[in-house]
């Protein structure tokens, strides 16, 4: 009576050992780095991975953690006094220092939210330069955009859900001008099929492994002179829009 019991067990333990086999191939196929860890500290040093974007976003919630974490990254900067009320209250506005190369963002006065300057970090320094460098043989010295706060619903519209704009966890991205003095405008070279296209489609889809919103021209007309990227919350398990 005991052998049924004891082929059972045998082929419980089999199918383990099959399962266990079969994930320790999937974690050496993945090679998860220290950001595919969701429960690591953000680091703006090591490689870009699954769970840098949440990390970001985890920042908007923690004005002196993601402080420290921009004094820590050597970038050149002054944190702005609150300002704006009620939906549109910001308190963890920057300013990157102009003249400093960390974050050439213009014009000079556009402040976006420190967990904002944390993305766009990590951005310039493992997306933006390699690219540039790799593609157009030079590096950017000018990141050109259209601002970031904001005090507006969505699109504009007169009710809705606010956007992103309206706390500075957004910013769109217009150009870039590289140190060589050429410009790359996303209005002129989005659709010219050559290096300057190539750039700011690989420095799209880089924007989308870390932003929770990366809008392009290919999403809607209102986007055809600049990238949006913002850091909209959609929770634990969120989607992000990459278009
Ligand atoms: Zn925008």
């Amino acid at each position: 009576m005991r052998i049924p019991n004891i082929i059972g067990l045998a082929r419980r333990l089999i199918w383990f050992a099959i399962v266990a086999f079969a994930l320790l191939v999937l974690f050496a196929w993945l090679k998860p780095g220290r950001e595919d860890m969701p429960w690591t500290p953000l680091s703006l040093s090591e490689p870009i991975g699954m769970s840098t974007g949440r990390k970001i976003v985890a920042l908007t919630d923690d004005r002196d953690q993601c402080l420290a974490l921009l004094e820590g990254s050597g970038l050149d900067f002054t944190p702005s006094e609150p300002f704006g009320a009620d939906q549109c209250r910001v308190e963890d506005a920057v300013r990157a220092s102009s003249g400093q190369p960390l974050l050439p963002l213009a014009p000079a006065s556009v402040a976006p939210s420190c967990p904002m300057a944390i993305g766009l970090l990590i951005w310039q320094a493992q997306v933006v330069q390699p690219q540039a460098q790799e593609i157009l043989g030079s590096r950017v010295s000018r990141i050109e955009t259209f601002g970031s706060y904001s005090c507006r619903r969505m699109y504009g519209r007169s009710e809705g859900a606010w956007s992103e704009h309206s706390t500075a966890d957004a910013l769109d991205v217009s150009g870039f001008v590289l140190e060589d003095g050429r410009r790359i405008s996303v209005l002129n070279d989005w659709f010219g099929g050559d290096d300057k296209a190539l750039f700011l489609k690989r420095v799209r889809d880089g924007a989308c492994e870390l932003f929770s919103t990366t809008l392009s021209p290919d999403y809607n007309a209102a986007h055809a002179d600049h990238f949006h990227f913002d850091l909209a919350n959609r929770g634990a398990m969120g989607w992000s829009a990459c278009r």
